[in-house]
């Protein structure tokens, strides 16, 4: 149990004694019309701009520039294996082996991409479980993909939600359903973080439970990669894919990740949406017309891959490589723990968080309920120049992240907080 302090005085102090204080210099902090720094509190929906990001991109438009097609392999970072050079760290970040990750396309592109391949649903078993309150786009791609397969959402799609009264869902209840229902169930399809309630949940017991009952278990890692540390190797989970403009800073729309496991490397069985890219390096610009997967998870890339995204990715990526998971989740805990303990100091009935309070259940996200006024006191955050969000029905999420939050940040949020829930 970590002691915290009210007051501004105490929220200096962590901040000067915070090891990971000076990165907060290397990103972009968008301004208030004031000229000060606004409270970003959204990392988890688009994360903020590292200063070094201009440079990487610069490099790849003056190469453009100098070489034109030759820079595919004269550029000072050659285009053809440019991936490639995202492979290493990228496979740290999530606790995989470099074989088992790839960055490509978007994040509901690989859904589908992976489900192609993992979602192989028979009469006896064509079930997907999901999350009841799942972020839309897996709603849309889970449905589409179970009607594409000439089956009907309304029996084959299950959704778990939290019992009466709670707001997560435990891995009990999950094994509960399992062992009730889950040898209907073809795929297990949860977020590694829920994005409502900003709940972790423990990805390896859900993946030793499925496989359990020969369920296929994949995660969405919206919300976890880069957020909380990941070991999918070890825990044996089959797929996994994530967006790169959330904790990953990638920027916009940026180029996203996908993860599968080793003992799906080689497995020539599985169906699979294919495009020149995923074929064998060594034989791909042969142009024969037979497809060839080169193994691991860049057999599922379709084309060649958008370099000024990578560019971008890259800038973040090795802020993050150098940093290193463990550092930045010790300071998230005592982030978000501290920003926990100055919300419980508010006196007001009509706010709960609704995220875990155990430190393995919850990244840096809290989400907050606000059961009268909620979207008016949204709004008054925003007046006051915090930049966080709303979801309905009822829900402000705040995302103090490690790599450029500070303690000062969640003390004056809180503030802010505070007073617009008297207005
Ligand atoms: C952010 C997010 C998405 C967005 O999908 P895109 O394909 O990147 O637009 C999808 N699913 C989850 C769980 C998310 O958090």
């Amino acid at each position: 149990m970590m002691e915290f302090k009210t007051g501004l005085q105490f929220a200096r102090e962590m901040d000067f004694e915070d090891p990971l204080k000076q990165h907060r210099d290397r990103f972009h902090i968008p301004k208030n019309p004031d000229g000060n720094d606004c409270i970003y509190l959204c990392g988890n929906s688009l994360g903020l701009q590292p200063k070094s990001v201009r440079s990487y991109v610069e490099q790849e438009l003056s190469d453009w520039e100098k070489f034109g097609v030759e820079g595919h392999f004269h550029a000072g970072n050659p285009w053809m294996p440019y991936h490639e050079l995202l492979t290493a760290k990228t496979a740290k970040l999530v606790g995989a082996k470099p074989i088992e990750v790839v960055t490509m396309n978007t994040l509901t592109v690989n859904l589908h991409l992976l489900m192609v391949s993992f979602y192989r649903p028979t009469p006896a078993r064509h079930k997907i479980l999901i999350e009841a309150n799942a972020f839309p786009s897996d709603q849309y791609a889970v449905k589409s993909q179970i009607r594409f397969h000439g089956f009907d959402p309304e029996t084959a799609l299950l959704e778990i939600a939290p019992l009466p009264g709670e707001t997560t869902i435990t891995t009990e209840q999950i094994k509960e359903l399992l062992d009730f229902q889950g040898d209907d169930i073809a795929l297990i399809l949860l977020g590694g973080v829920n994005y409502y309630s900003g709940q972790v949940f423990d990805m390896e017991k859900i993946a030793r439970a499925g496989h359990a009952k020969g369920c296929v278990v994949g995660f969405d890692l919206a919300h976890a990669v880069g957020n909380i540390n990941l070991n999918l190797h070890q825990w044996q989970v089959d797929f996994a894919v994530w967006c790169n403009y959330k904790y990953m800073n990638g920027g916009p729309g940026c180029i996203a990740g996908a993860f599968v496991h080793e003992k799906h490397a080689d497995d020539s069985s599985l169906p699979k949406f294919s495009g020149w890219w995923g074929h064998d390096k060594e034989t791909r610009f042969l142009m024969g017309p037979e497809f060839k997967s080169t193994p691991g998870a860049e057999g599922w890339q379709l084309s060649n891959p958008p370099i000024l995204p990578m560019a971008a990715l890259r800038a973040s990526v090795d802020i993050f490589d150098e940093i290193g998971m463990d550092a930045l989740c010790a300071k998230s805990n005592r982030l978000t723990s501290y920003a926990e303990f100055l919300i419980h100091q508010i006196e007001n009935q009509t706010i709960a968080i609704i995220t875990p309070s155990d430190s393995q259940q919850r990244g840096c996200q809290l989400s907050i309920r606000i059961t009268q006024n909620g979207k008016k006191v949204h709004q008054l955050l925003q007046k006051s120049g915090v930049v966080c969000d709303w979801r309905e029905p009822d829900v402000l999420r705040i995302a103090p992240v490690p790599l450029y939050n500070n303690f000062t940040d969640v003390y004056h949020f809180v503030e802010i907080l505070s007073k617009s829930l008297r207005v």
